[in-house]
């Protein structure tokens, strides 16, 4: 029973991945009034609620604004007509367009493939309708930039495409999947870097499931500072894939260590006022852990989540220097900790590790499925 409903559930991630597009809220933080519509290759057709409006092409451009409850459409000044639902679905073979927002920002971003837009009582929502791998890539682009070499770019398109598909519900209640803010992966539009797009084509469909073929949470940060931190010790819940782990190939780079001097007065009311069982003599000792450490002090003192948190550090391992009138904070890494080190990821793509090397080196006994290799799950 449990090998059937595993292979329905490939299944449907198959069919889903091959046939259906994917619905990204983009300028989701604005109220948009108004904005351009240009397509800049292929060709557009735009559909309304009453059906086939108008073919367009890189010639046209359209404005759309609204009125009471009624989008507007414009076409070079000329009024097209006022509905309730538009969608700019691209039909050539590949399609992509610019959007020019003029209010409340100006704005000018490109995407792949169809816009469709909703009135919503903040204003215009534009939903970018795309192809799943079309989308990583521009993810991949938002979150890491274009200097990585191209294994990590790969790499980053399984994380991306696992959150993604383990979130597609996320946005539910706002007629969309994912919203393109960093509240679930950020997402400025289309990537114009060949090795990125080629990132997330040559990694189509590929994703990380747990013992329970169960989509894993691909958390990630900047720097582990030399030692992950188990999911359980930031977050309620652990996860066995978030454990901890050792990690040598991060500690040179550039967000390994981080200091931050604090007058000693102040520290030391901080942390009577937190932790009144921890003597005060007991401050005049410097705090200097080997591996990383839950509290500051030990019995009866701080979590280390606090600290980061109340003195705004950028990660939770850290040593406490006294020095003269100041304590010296000495902290290595940068962010949660919690499960994929980017840089120490970064340093092990370029020095020739693949991208299955290291997912498994940061996620503990994940698997890495291709969704469409169905045959291999049948054996079972
Ligand atoms: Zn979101
Ligand atoms: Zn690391």
């Amino acid at each position: 029973m449990k090998s059937l409903s595993l292979f329905l559930f490939l299944l449907l991630q198959v069919l889903w991945v091959k046939a259906e597009l994917i619905n990204i809220g983009i300028f989701a933080d604005y109220s948009i009034q108004e904005f351009k519509f240009n397509a800049r290759a292929g060709a557009y057709t735009i559909f309304t609620e009453k059906g086939r409006l108008k073919e367009i092409t890189p010639e046209h451009i359209i404005t759309v604004s609204y009125v009471d409850t009624q989008i507007e459409i414009t076409d070079s000044g000329k009024k097209l007509g006022s509905f309730s639902k538009v969608s700019f679905i691209g039909t050539g073979w590949y399609n992509h367009f610019k959007i020019s927002l003029k209010s409340p920002i100006q704005k000018e971003s490109r995407y792949d493939d169809n816009l469709k837009i909703q009135l919503t009582n903040k204003g215009l929502q534009l939903i970018n309708n795309i192809d799943l791998d079309n989308y990583i890539a521009g993810v991949v682009e938002a979150e890491v930039g274009r200097k990585p070499v191209e294994e990590y770019h790969k790499l980053q398109a399984i994380i991306c495409r696992t959150y993604a598909l383990a979130n597609l519900k996320k946005h539910f209640a706002d007629g969309y999947n994912l919203c393109d803010r960093v509240h679930c992966q950020a997402y400025h539009g289309k990537t114009f870097y060949d090795q990125i797009s080629k990132a997330s084509q040559s990694t189509r469909g590929m994703v990380i499931v747990d013992s329970d073929i169960n989509l894993i949470t691909a958390a990630f940060h900047s720097n582990c500072g030399g030692e992950t931190v188990k999911s359980g010790n930031v977050w309620s819940k652990n996860l066995y894939y978030l454990d901890e782990v050792i990690d040598t190939f991060c500690i040179k780079t550039s967000n390994a260590n981080w200091e931050k001097t604090i007058p000693k007065e102040k520290w030391v009311n901080y942390v009577v006022a937190k932790a009144p069982k921890v003597q005060k003599g007991d401050l005049k000792k410097d705090f200097y852990p080997e591996r990383r450490h839950l509290k500051y002090m030990d019995e009866g003192g701080i979590p280390v989540e606090d600290i980061r948190y109340d003195w705004k550090l950028r990660s939770t391992y850290f040593s406490v220097i006294n020095n003269g009138d100041n304590v010296l904070l000495k902290g290595r890494g940068y962010g949660h900790g919690v499960g994929l080190c980017q840089q120490g990821a970064m340093e092990m793509a370029r020095l020739g590790f693949s991208y299955s090397d290291i997912l498994h080196k940061y996620y503990k006994g994940v698997h890495l499925i291709n969704l469409s290799a169905l045959e291999f799950f049948r054996e079972d």
